[in-house]
């Protein structure tokens, strides 16, 4: 028992850990010879309490692995704040670099059941906050599925024309050709994906004006939050990226004219702009959501359209993974691969994405985090041993008995820490 006990706390509270079978033994190594010596350390599954290897599963996703997506919030929380206040390897002079935070919206599809300032919705009902109807068409029947679900499919390719038109206008704003651009500034981001009630992605990202190093440099001295915000406005009412033609008409994919951007400011700041701490707060919970949450759809792939009748779900994201599903059946439409991410109702871009130069990465954190486990943890110097191992995959998940004794431990050292809001 105290055994699995101490195996099982250092899963950090996971609940669907990958299971391994194998065997590591760890060997004595003569540095001056090179010759491997004797065995220091043996460890093989059979012999661990719970009769195998446990990693954690590392999924992003609350609904499907708490600890593990709350372990990812924390991750891109500090990620986003190094960004925009330095630390972990950006220096802190980013924060005095021009700074936005900007939502990206997708265009109507049809007009939806929603809480407007004027009190009533257009059914002549005022909805209250939590009605299950917002987001939800009026009309399903002339609501225009098909362009909701390929909007989403597109997302990711009208992000990507987005961000070379922003290079554009802002070299435009500096009085630049675009070759000089790269000489005199960079343009970092984090950008963040999130569903809307109806189903429709949209983007929240920190866009950040730096030297032509990045975060390292200085931004020229043109380099202003108007202009930044400016170039945003115009690159994102531009940005467009022509899709299939499907029974006939031919798709083209904008971004929704409601599009938000603010100028982030420090933390010593006080009054109503954002504070970098609040956008980081806001990025990070929204890295651990996916569609279900929102529109209450599925947390992962369907294999089959029948699966659908043993699930619970709104008609609205019923029809939206009904259309993904027919329209993934179409050979044109394959590089899309819609059924694949019909539970993602379309789309299939990465949920949380940055510029290499924008700070540290996820896999940076997550290394530091081991290095931090093994410093604290009597061993033999590495560079002294010589280690073989093999793994293979047994299963995932918990005995029922493991997951109550998990669910009785206290978090693991080293995955407590940062604030649940900004
Ligand atoms: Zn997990
Ligand atoms: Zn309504």
């Amino acid at each position: 028992m105290p055994a699995l006990l101490r195996q099982l706390s250092g899963l950090g509270g996971c609940i669907h850990p990958i299971r391994l079978d194998g065997h590591r033994i760890e060997y004595a190594l003569d540095t001056a010879t090179g010759e491997i010596g004797a065995a220091l350390r043996h460890m093989a599954s059979e012999s661990m309490a719970a009769g195998h290897l446990l990693v954690r599963c590392n999924n992003r996703r609350t609904t499907r692995c708490p600890a593990c997506a709350e372990t990812y919030r924390r991750d891109t929380f500090h990620l986003i704040t190094a960004g925009l206040r330095g630390g972990k390897g950006t220096p802190e002079d980013v924060a005095h670099h021009p700074r936005v935070f900007a939502t990206f919206t997708a265009p109507g599809f049809g007009p939806v059941h929603n809480r407007p300032d004027s009190g009533r919705c257009r059914c002549g009902t005022a909805h209250p906050a939590d009605s299950p109807e917002l987001g939800t068409p009026l009309d399903p029947d002339t609501y225009d599925y098909e362009a909701a679900v390929l909007w989403n499919a597109h997302a990711g390719a009208l992000w990507r024309r987005f961000t070379i038109y922003l290079r554009r206008e802002i070299a435009k704003r500096a009085g630049l050709s675009q070759r000089a651009f790269r000489q005199h500034a960079r343009v970092s981001f984090a950008k963040v994906a999130e569903y809307q009630r109806r189903g429709a992605v949209h983007f929240h990202a920190v866009i950040r004006l730096d030297g032509p190093d990045g975060g390292s440099t200085p931004p020229p001295a043109w380099a202003t939050a108007d202009l930044l915000t400016d170039a945003i406005r115009a690159a994102a009412s531009t940005a467009r990226v022509t899709g299939p033609t499907v029974h006939g008409r031919t798709h083209t994919f904008t971004f929704g004219r409601q599009l938000d951007v603010r100028t982030i400011r420090g933390n010593d700041f006080r009054g109503s702009e954002l504070t970098d701490r609040a956008v980081a707060a806001y990025i990070a919970k929204y890295a651990t959501k996916g569609a279900e949450t929102a529109t209450g759809t599925l947390d992962r792939p369907l294999r089959f359209l029948a699966e659908l009748a043993h699930v619970q779900l709104s008609g609205h994201a019923e029809r939206m993974i009904r259309t993904a599903w027919t329209l993934g059946a179409r050979k044109d439409l394959e590089h899309l691969r819609l059924r694949a991410w019909a539970h993602m109702l379309g789309f299939r871009g990465h949920f949380s994405t940055k510029t290499r130069r924008y700070s540290t990465t996820l896999g940076a954190l997550r290394d530091a985090r081991a290095e931090y486990r093994r410093a604290q943890a009597p061993q033999t110097p590495e560079e002294t041993t010589y280690v073989l191992s093999h793994w293979v995959f047994a299963g995932t998940g918990l005995t029922l008995a493991e997951a109550w004794l998990t669910a009785s431990l206290e978090p693991a050292p080293g995955t407590e820490g940062e604030p649940t809001h900004g």
